[in-house]
């Protein structure tokens, strides 16, 4: 089965709505359609920037998605963003369970569960993040705690569900630290994730659900990720910011 590879920006709480438009101006102009056809793109701005980046890059092939979405459809909900109006908004898909959500935000595995059905009832593609942290590496609990994560999310998910779905590898001491994982150890994590799938669904649906790594991704880096067996793209956040990097990362991909 052939996965392809994706590339996925998470920008975070950064760039202003004309910084978002402008880089997306200038990703376009850098962006050679029969060059980068064996990628996917995939911009995660500010939840502000979602309407006037979908527009911009409306008929290019580069994808849109949020960084977070909250339950509901519509509703009396002080400032809550649901999967609905994301969608409206130009959003196909979102990342479910970012650690930083889970760290700063509170969401647990059962919030986590939630919002990934959420997000598919609102037709979305959930990104579902998953990772240990420092401390329960050091624990050897690497596989235990994203089997728990994941296990969390599986059982509310039917076939039709599960082939939406991308799972993002993101040890949580690699996120913006610029320490990573050997791409050994990564991709034995995605191969637990892509098993751990395979006993819910099946091995062939397992085979077409792709997982990213993602934690200091770099051009330097990116590719050596990406030929591990069971990694299919990264989630990248630092280097995406700047265009340079941004298209180094997808030069590095495309061959
Ligand atoms: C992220 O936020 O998902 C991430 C991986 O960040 P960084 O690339 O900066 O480590």
């Amino acid at each position: 089965m052939m996965r392809r590879v994706l590339l996925a920006a998470n920008w975070k709480m950064f760039k202003t709505v004309p910084a978002a438009l402008a880089f997306g101006r200038e990703l376009l102009r850098r962006y050679d359609v029969d060059h980068f056809s064996a990628i996917d793109v995939m911009i995660f701005p500010t939840a502000l920037a979602l309407w006037p980046l979908s527009q911009r890059f409306a008929g290019s092939p580069i994808q849109i998605g949020a960084q977070n979405l909250d339950l509901g459809t519509e509703g009396a909900l002080t400032g809550a963003l649901s999967g609905y109006l994301l969608r409206e908004a130009g959003a196909e898909y979102v990342l479910v369970g970012h650690s930083e959500r889970r760290q700063h935000f509170g969401e647990d595995d059962e919030l986590v569960a939630t919002k990934v059905q959420a997000a598919i009832s609102a037709h979305l593609h959930p990104i579902l993040c998953v990772g240990e942290t420092a401390e329960e590496r050091e624990r050897e609990e690497t596989l235990a705690i994203m089997r728990r994560q994941i296990g969390a999310v599986l059982p509310g998910l039917g076939s039709q569900d599960a082939i939406k779905l991308t799972v993002a590898y993101e040890p949580v001491w690699a996120i913006g630290s610029g320490k990573v994982p050997t791409a050994q150890d990564a991709n034995r994590a995605a191969a637990a994730i892509r098993h751990q799938l395979g006993e819910r669904f099946s091995p062939e649906l397992a085979d077409r659900i792709r997982i990213l790594y993602g934690g200091s991704v770099s051009p330097k880096n990116v590719r050596e990720f990406i030929e591990a067996p069971d990694i299919d793209g990264a989630l990248v956040g630092g280097a995406s910011l700047n265009l340079e990097t941004m298209v180094a990362m997808m030069e590095s991909l495309a061959h």
